[in-house]
């Protein structure tokens, strides 16, 4: 015998270590795709068809604004080691070109996910840096499979090795979100068609209203970057008195809208209601939270 039991136990315990140190740095470089999505929504939508082959960054952090956001040197460098920068587009992020220029990555792979979509035009937008259309559309779900479409495409040809996985991942999804969508559709039947009217701070949700059933009746923005005039305001409480459920929207994400949207239901002996529209939460943390506490809420306010 060469070794005493004594001896075993440190040969054993060497080779142990060797064997985690060995496995430790596998496992650490297993994410082969370093992915920046410009908000939360889009960042959600990513890790769900990357899951553990992609590192998922948002430049706009949780419960943050993408149309006011400001970017800094620090996003810019980030930026700079990625290997695909995911964006809505259609003017929602008004500094994403200013931010790819500054990260100076020519090359940098760029990926708009609403590309392909019909924007809703309208006299709302003709003033405005909405001028194309609105931009919300993954407020429709179906709208929101195709960003999940685009992305797994992108995915699939930038990590090749991993094209199986990715699909796997993105079909698992898609089915969820199509059982979403079917529920959504299901879900709003209970609320009369009368009442199928939204009042909105921010005009972000033409594409739900669209697919939905919903009637837009007014909004005090078009922008959250600006504020609501003395004369939009009066509109709005003229609009809203005329409603069987008073109930004005807000997003946690525009904090200037809440006092406004507090004066006008006040007026009217309304409420004020929150619907999740630019920005997840720590309270809403998918995508599909988010849509499911949008129709929850809706349910709860006008039915
Ligand atoms: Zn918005």
């Amino acid at each position: 015998m060469f070794f005493s039991k004594e001896g075993r136990i440190v040969v054993l315990g060497l080779v142990a270590a060797l064997l985690i140190t060995l496995l430790v740095p596998a496992a650490a470089t297993a994410a082969s795709l370093r992915v920046v999505a410009t908000f939360s929504v889009i960042a959600d939508m990513a890790e769900q068809v990357g899951g553990t082959k992609a590192e998922v960054s948002s430049i706009v952090p949780l419960g943050g604004d993408p149309h006011t956001w400001e970017p800094t040197p620090r996003e810019a460098r980030h930026l700079a080691t990625a290997d695909v920068l995911l964006y809505n587009g259609l003017g929602l992020e008004l500094w994403v070109d200013r931010l790819i220029r500054s990260a100076a990555r020519p090359d940098l792979p760029v990926i708009v996910l609403s590309e392909g979509l019909e924007p809703i035009p309208g006299a709302s937008f003709a003033a405005h840096v909405h001028e194309e259309g609105d931009p919300h559309f993954w407020l429709n779900v179906q709208y929101g499979m195709h960003y999940v479409e685009r992305i797994l495409a992108a995915f699939v040809q930038l990590d090749p090795d991993n094209a199986a996985y990715y699909t796997a991942n993105a079909e698992r999804y898609l089915q969820t979100l199509a059982e979403l969508d079917q529920w959504i559709e299901q879900a709003v039947l209970q609320i009369p068609e009368e009442r199928r009217k939204l009042v909105t701070y921010h005009d972000a949700f033409g594409y739900l209203a669209q697919r939905y059933g919903f009637e837009i009746s007014g909004f005090l923005v078009v922008n959250p970057d600006r504020e609501p005039s003395s004369r939009e305001m009066a509109n709005i409480v003229r609009q809203l008195a005329s409603q069987e459920r008073p109930v004005i929207f807000v997003e946690p994400q525009v904090s200037s809208g809440h006092r406004y949207a507090e004066a006008v239901a006040s007026e009217v002996g309304g409420s004020v209601g929150l619907l999740y529209s630019d920005s997840l939460t720590e309270e809403v943390p998918t995508y599909v939270d988010m849509m499911r506490w949008n129709v929850n809420q809706l349910l709860e306010a006008l039915q």
